[in-house]
């Protein structure tokens, strides 16, 4: 159907330039969203919700469309016009003109969707989110370098230090903290013979940083064959979950310090 390739969503001038008859409006399976603003009947969630609004999805609902790091608020991010009167609800509304570009009137595109979550994000998430962006491919490299140069000043210190490989979003954000903490930390650092582990931290001590999503109660096999060949080669691993990051940061560095020590001391 037409409105499908268009994104689920056109006003009724788009849909009469496209030959569309009041017959053909009336008896198809659309929704009136908003005056003039027509949707597929199948089309729910956020884009929805922006629609009904007059606004367009943005941020952090367009990264996390992707599974692109996106921090821990899940309600719809829309942008509105900076003269709009929009009632909030349950939506974090942003007051913007798209410097970057949008792909329809109810989406903003990649570039800006990262921009506005750079904004708009705490710092340690907003880094997540670009190293993130490479990783799952949602913008090029280049692409999210470029918005780098016009990251907010609280961003500016962390985006000369961006990589390209970083395993989750958790990972960045640990990686953060150790170069906060002093450490030198390689991310995916090589661990002879058994592939790589996730920060390597003083060349001496190895951190898997595991989501409760792919591990949860079955850690791989793989896992267990990796820290035995660590451990093997008097490299010692710790390995942690997200409420390690999130919940417990302060005990989970104190535990790394002392691992850390430790490890030098046997060297
Ligand atoms: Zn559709
Ligand atoms: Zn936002």
């Amino acid at each position: 159907m037409d409105l499908c390739a268009l994104g689920h969503l056109a006003t009724t001038s788009q849909l009469r330039s496209l030959g569309w008859t009041r017959a053909r409006l009336e008896a198809a399976p659309l929704v009136r969203v908003r005056r003039g603003v027509y949707a597929c009947a199948h089309l729910s969630g956020p884009l929805r919700v922006a629609a009904a609004m007059g606004a367009a999805l943005t941020c952090t609902s367009i990264l996390s469309e992707s599974e692109v790091w996106s921090g821990h608020d899940h309600r719809p991010h829309l942008q509105v016009r900076p003269t709009a009167s929009v009632q909030p609800g349950r939506t974090q509304l942003h007051w913007e003109l798209p410097r970057f570009g949008m792909d329809t009137q109810w989406r903003a595109s990649r570039l800006q969707a990262l921009w506005q979550a750079m904004e708009c994000l705490p710092v340690e998430d907003a880094i997540a989110a670009m190293e993130s962006a490479i990783k799952k491919e949602f913008l090029t490299e280049a692409e999210v370098r470029r918005l780098g140069m016009h990251a907010p000043r609280r961003l500016q210190r962390y985006v000369p230090q961006l990589i390209n490989n970083s395993g989750s979003g958790n990972e960045t954000i640990v990686r953060m903290r150790l170069l906060d903490a002093g450490y030198s930390v390689v991310p995916q650092g090589p661990l002879p013979g058994a592939g790589h582990q996730d920060l390597v931290i003083e060349d001496i001590a190895g951190l898997e940083v595991d989501s409760a999503r792919w591990h949860g109660e079955q850690i791989r096999a793989i896992d267990y064959e990796r820290d035995l060949v660590s451990e093997g080669l008097g490299r010692p691993v710790l390995r942690i979950l997200p409420a390690h990051v999130h919940s417990s940061w302060p005990h989970t560095l104190a535990v790394i310090d002392r691992m850390v020590r430790d490890a030098r001391r046997r060297r």
